[in-house]
């Protein structure tokens, strides 16, 4: 194209109000929600980047393809249809739908996976480390040195360290590991991608020591156009026939069609191995529902099915990216420090790099996503020590790795001026860092702690 500008690649076609509540409504809102964002109601929220999952826009094709969705509790034509275009995107022959990704993890985990076995993993969404720690065993992060340091620059900060991968299949031996799993984009180490040298070398591992290779491909295709964008020999090759190659080195996949499937709902298993897809469907048929639906209507089947299609689009694609970059570059061009380069689908501000006067167990990112919201009515949501360090009796918590906030775009949602406020909310929160202090938590579930604890602000 002759102009720079990447302008959304669509028309709106039907609109939802947002509410604008004033400074006072956010503030009883917080407290009334323990500071947790996840206690917050939609219409106390102005711009909604909570996550990307499920939040997007349909397509008018997506609408209506649910027309045609074909509710027939066995053998819909909607879940053929479906089955097809999953078999010809990943090459696996064998399509397990389910109502979310984390459905797809504990069934196929609860199939594979056994006590004291231990999982690697670039790094684990949180859904997925608690589906393999509810089985009895080891979750490992083992993503490469750069991609746990937000300032390094690395054009692949998602991919396997592939050194410690070997160590730890040594270490606990190849028996104790059911499968190595990779995460495309990795979402917890700030949406950022995995080379296709990696998922090679991934493949060699596991082909070495007879081990499993399974994706969690949620954004697979994001994933891909960073290799078409950044990886040398792909310049000219189209996104669907990078992301058919990245299957095309596992051995199975689960998958949230909340994400790159382009739909509200809705989820898949994706495997060759038709006696471990055998054992998935009858653990399916327990808590999901039968093999051709999986906890979907036909409706949700069909918007998936296209979803999948449509995500694949380059001139999307394009704009995808670009406009998460938009974004980052926005604020960090004004020194707010994020994870660099931003990854697909989401931003990442660095809590611990601009609040160090708040140490990791008073939850500086936590600190932080509040005051997005008290200021701006902006939602984003804590990824540090609140979702992945553990309290521990008489001490202060084992703290994780990064302390981020990460501000996710919904696909399709949200226009320009919508991105160039959430700029505007993060500049002027950042230039009144030094009033912001810490949290303690004043109740928390046992694990996935994050979406239900309660907060008091120290010093109060
Ligand atoms: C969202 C997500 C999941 C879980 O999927 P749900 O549909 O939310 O249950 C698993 N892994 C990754 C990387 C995700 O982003």
């Amino acid at each position: 194209m002759e102009y720079s500008t990447i302008i959304e690649p669509f028309r709106i076609h039907t609109v939802q109000a947002i509410d604008l509540p004033d400074a006072e409504r956010r503030e009883a809102a917080l407290q009334r929600a323990g500071y947790n964002l996840f206690g917050l109601n939609a219409d106390e929220v102005i711009i909604d980047l909570l996550t990307d999952s499920g939040t997007g826009a349909m397509s008018s094709q997506q609408w209506a393809g649910m027309m045609l969705g074909d509710e027939s509790y066995a053998g819909s034509r909607s879940f053929r249809r479906f089955e097809s275009v999953v078999q010809d995107l990943t090459g696996f022959s064998e399509v397990i739908p389910t109502h979310q990704g984390r459905a797809a993890e504990k069934i196929l985990f609860e199939s594979m996976v056994n006590e004291g076995d231990v999982v690697p993993n670039n790094t684990h969404f949180d859904t997925t480390r608690a589906n393999v720690e509810y089985q009895g065993a080891e979750a490992r992060d083992l993503v490469i040195a750069a991609g746990t340091d937000p300032s390094a620059i690395h054009l692949f900060k998602g991919n396997m360290d592939i050194g410690r991968l070997r160590a730890s299949v040594e270490e606990v031996g190849a028996g104790r590991v059911p499968f190595v799993m990779v995460t495309v984009t990795n979402n917890s180490g700030g949406g950022q991608p995995v080379s296709m040298a990696n998922l090679r070398a991934v493949r060699e591992v596991c082909d070495e020591y007879d081990i499993p290779f399974i994706l969690d491909a949620c954004r697979f295709a994001e994933n891909a156009w960073f290799i078409h964008l950044r990886e040398d020999g792909y310049a000219d090759t189209d996104a669907g026939t990078i992301a058919r190659e990245m299957f095309s080195l596992a051995d199975g996949c689960t998958m949230s069609a909340k994400k790159d499937g382009l739909a509200n709902i809705g989820g898949f298993i994706a495997l060759n191995d038709g006696e471990l897809a055998a054992r998935c469907r009858n653990l399916l048929i327990l808590t999901e529902g039968f093999s051709t639906y999986g906890g979907l209507a036909g409706y949700d089947l069909e918007a998936v099915a296209t979803g999948l299609e449509e995500v694949l689009d380059e001139n999307y694609l394009r704009y995808r990216i670009r406009s998460t970059q938009y974004l980052a570059d926005k604020i960090a061009n004004a020194d707010v420090p994020i994870v660099q380069p931003p990854g697909g689908h989401a931003v990442y501000i660095d809590a611990a790099a601009m609040l160090p006067h708040i140490p990791a167990h008073e939850y500086p990112a936590q600190a932080l996503a509040v005051e997005l919201y008290r200021r701006g009515g902006v939602r984003g949501v804590e990824i540090g020590t609140v979702m992945f360090g553990r309290p521990r009796d008489d001490a202060p918590d084992d703290t994780a790795a990064m302390e981020l906030v990460r501000l996710a775009i919904p696909r399709r949602t949200y226009t320009q001026s919508h991105i160039d406020y959430v700029a505007e909310v993060v500049i002027d929160v950042a230039g009144r860092r030094a009033d912001l202090g810490g949290y303690r938590i004043v109740s928390q579930a046992p694990w996935l702690r994050h979406f239900t604890a309660r907060f008091e602000p120290l010093g109060e």
